[in-house]
């Protein structure tokens, strides 16, 4: 018992010793200009290959272009049970950089916080299980299992480089019982950790070009068949269109548990939603209201870019509109399309399909296996008071790609307050950033997550 004490004690991280690495790594990291595009994920990648072996841990390199690489590392487990993978990406959105306060790729801290692109997406995942790779290897955690470590490239839309390479040529290396990776995180309201949001599934992206086609002419004499009015029309008639709700498990659980932590009337609302009496109006709330809720309830439609014209006095014979298209896991996109199309109701507007990638998410993980309750159990000691939830992201990322091989994936991320995103600080915005102290607690929660998980007892 005294052994298995000192063992067990041996293997705590003193974490207030570790604070300046863990910074010191993160804003390395940030620091890396990765943009995608063009993407540049080597000085990132080498940076992490250095880390890694210099802690003795070996690392694998798969690049096809050598700009792209993804690093590969492992450590060796008994091989009782299936590999556990940590996956996190290098690459970033891009940027404006004078519209933000802090350059970009600075890292710059400033009043608790790190500012710079990739500080929430997906640099976090990146540095915090960089951190439990060394952890393990450092403190010589006995594993049941292998524990893998992906930091891949091209995640921001040329998964050719990354995933979708790596799936197709390099399976053995990356097969893996589990997955943590981003789309999840902790949401702080009024500085209290309130719910742990796990990804569970996500939304399939895809996207549809509408063309529309007139007769070319002088502006002065205004023709019937103009093509960019019917351009505006099918819009028009496609942001009317309301497609039906579809609730799934993760969805239902969502709106189950999140209703335990509102407010009376949304509660009602968020229960509401089965109620054929009531779902109408409830939905339209959200429609207005939760927009991202709204999303989480049905197969979305964004149009997001228009292009026609050139100049005052033409008519233009063409003009074209791109639609962001999310639909629900499991939905067959032919049967969407025959409907878009029966709403769009214009034969000369075509309507064209114009997928964003080749795979379909499988069926979302589930939330009864251990390595998810092993998430509560931490959420509860790292996180204590908030409410652990599975969650459908209303965006894709790579984890689609695993699912869809049947991998059990979890979407996992640091703790950000509610009011963040709203006031512009989120992933994607330009004053991107993360709390110092968030970031020490999320790399206590990965490592606590992989200890309960992968040590041998
Ligand atoms: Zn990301």
């Amino acid at each position: 018992m005294v052994f298995a004490f000192v063992l067990l004690a041996a293997a705590v991280p003193d974490w207030s010793a570790l604070e300046p690495e863990i910074l010191r790594h993160f804003r390395a990291l940030v620091q890396f200009d990765t943009s995608d595009p063009p993407g540049n994920e080597a000085p990132a990648a080498n940076y992490l290959q250095r880390v890694l072996e210099a802690e003795g841990i070996p690392v694998t390199v798969i690049a096809t272009d050598p700009k792209r690489p993804n690093v590969i590392a492992r450590l060796k487990g008994s091989g009782a049970k299936r590999p556990l993978l940590l996956m996190a990406h290098t690459d970033v959105v891009g940027v404006q950089p004078e519209k933000w306060k802090f350059p970009p790729f600075s890292a710059t801290v400033d009043g608790g916080f790190v500012y710079g692109r990739g500080t929430v997406d997906d640099k976090d995942n990146v540095a915090a299980s960089l951190m439990t790779m060394i952890l393990l290897k450092r403190l010589k955690v006995s594993l049941d299992r292998d524990v893998i470590f992906l930091a891949e490239a091209g995640e921001e839309g040329s998964m050719q480089y990354g995933i979708a390479h790596l799936v197709e040529k390099h399976w053995p290396l990356i097969d893996a019982e589990y997955c943590l990776a981003e789309g999840g995180g902790v949401r702080k309201r009024n500085g209290r950790a309130e719910r742990m949001l796990v990804g569970t599934t996500e939304k399939n992206p895809t996207a549809v070009k509408l063309i529309a086609r007139g007769t070319a002419g002088h502006g002065s004499a205004p023709l019937p068949d103009n093509a960019l009015e019917r351009l505006a029309g099918a819009i028009a008639r496609v942001s009317a269109w309301r497609i039906p709700m579809k609730l799934n498990d993760t969805t239902r659980t969502y709106f189950e548990k999140l209703a335990t932590i509102s407010t009376p009337a949304q509660a009602a609302r968020y229960n509401g939603l089965l109620d054929p009496a009531k779902s109408p109006a409830i939905l339209e709330y959200l429609r207005i209201n939760e927009p991202l809720h709204y999303s989480m309830l049905h197969t979305s439609i964004a149009a997001t870019m228009m292009q026609g014209g050139y100049r005052v006095n033409i008519i233009p014979s063409q003009a074209e509109a791109v639609l962001d298209v999310r639909t629900m896991p499991g939905e067959s996109v032919g049967v969407f399309l025959a409907e878009l199309r029966k709403v769009v109701n214009d034969p000369s507007v075509e309507v064209i399909h114009t997928p964003r990638r080749d795979v379909a998410i499988g069926e979302p993980s589930r939330f009864d296996t251990p390595l998810y309750r092993i998430l509560e159990e931490a959420q509860k000691r790292v996180y204590p008071g908030a409410v652990t939830m599975p969650v459908m992201s209303t965006g894709g990322s790579d984890k689609a790609y695993l699912q869809a091989r049947g991998m059990q994936c979890y979407g996992i991320g640091p703790a950000s307050d509610d009011e963040d995103g709203p006031k512009g600080f989120g992933a994607h915005s330009d004053q991107e950033r993360l709390s110092v102290e968030e970031l020490y607690r999320f790399v206590r929660f990965n490592w606590d997550v992989v200890v309960s998980l992968t040590s041998r007892q």
